[in-house]
């Protein structure tokens, strides 16, 4: 059957600045066989090409096509929510960038959103600045959820964490664009241009990469590489449909296949 792959990246093919063995052959079968895939990642830090000449370091040769950033999927919500509109943004090049190309432009003067998006540019400033803009009647949005980030040399708080003191500050609730939303799964979906039921999703993170594949009615398959254990599995109401050690278990040369 046709079928193709959404990949994501921390911690199923690297950790840290660290490459998880087998990655880099997993992926040159897809490209061999003319597999269809996508890098599908919440960190909205780089822009596509950034992710391109990391990737490289890890011996994988791709291009920007086969990278989609929550930073992307942001900015295709906001421009199909209200075209060519502004925002404020507590984020970095990745996302700037992509709200740039979707014609959105950056500013403090009432904008239509406060954007937050993964990085370490925060300062009090800036909080005290969204926390104005929000009062004022700009909409929270966020790249993503996730709490926490894995970094080489321990967790750092994440976007997530951003915005529940911006939601605690404020009283409003915002709206997080990135997995496990419908909206950037379907994006991703369409992007690669498959059917749900040709869509493998793979993914370390249980509340992002298989709730949102199982959202959408994809298949998923956990690696045990990242922020999963198999004893975990057991918290959750929702399963992946397979669960392997690594990447390397579907790489059909290392897999003895
Ligand atoms: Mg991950």
């Amino acid at each position: 059957m046709k079928h193709g792959y959404l990949i994501d990246m921390d911690g199923v093919i690297y950790r840290g600045s660290e490459a998880i063995p087998g990655a880099a052959e997993f992926i040159r079968y897809l490209q061999e066989e003319d597999i269809p895939y996508l890098f599908l990642t919440n960190n909205s830090t780089y822009t596509p090409l950034d992710v391109v000449v990391k990737l490289r370091k890890f011996n994988i040769e791709t291009s920007v096509e086969h990278v989609y950033t929550s930073a992307l999927a942001t900015a295709e919500f906001v421009q199909k929510q209200k075209p060519h509109g502004t925002a404020y943004v507590i984020g970095e090049g990745g996302l700037l960038s992509a709200l740039n190309d979707a014609d959105y432009a950056i500013s403090r003067e009432s904008p239509d959103y406060v954007i937050v998006g993964e990085g370490r540019v925060l300062n009090f400033e800036m909080v005290e600045i969204a926390h104005r803009l929000i009062e004022k009647g700009a909409g929270l949005l966020s790249t993503n959820a996730d709490t926490w980030c894995p970094t080489d040399s321990g967790p750092r708080p994440g976007c997530g964490a951003i915005v529940a003191l911006l939601e605690s500050a404020t009283g409003r609730k915002a709206y997080h664009v990135g997995k496990p939303n419908p909206f950037m799964m379907r994006a991703a979906r369409k992007n690669i241009g498959l059917s749900t039921d040709e869509v493998i999703m793979v993914g370390d993170t249980m509340e992002t990469d298989i709730r949102g594949a199982t959202d959408l009615g994809f298949q998923s398959i956990l690696v045990l590489t990242g922020s999963t254990t198999l004893e975990s599995l057991e918290q959750y109401p929702f399963r992946p449909t397979r669960v392997v050690e690594s990447v390397a278990e579907l790489a059909p040369a290392l897999a003895g296949l």
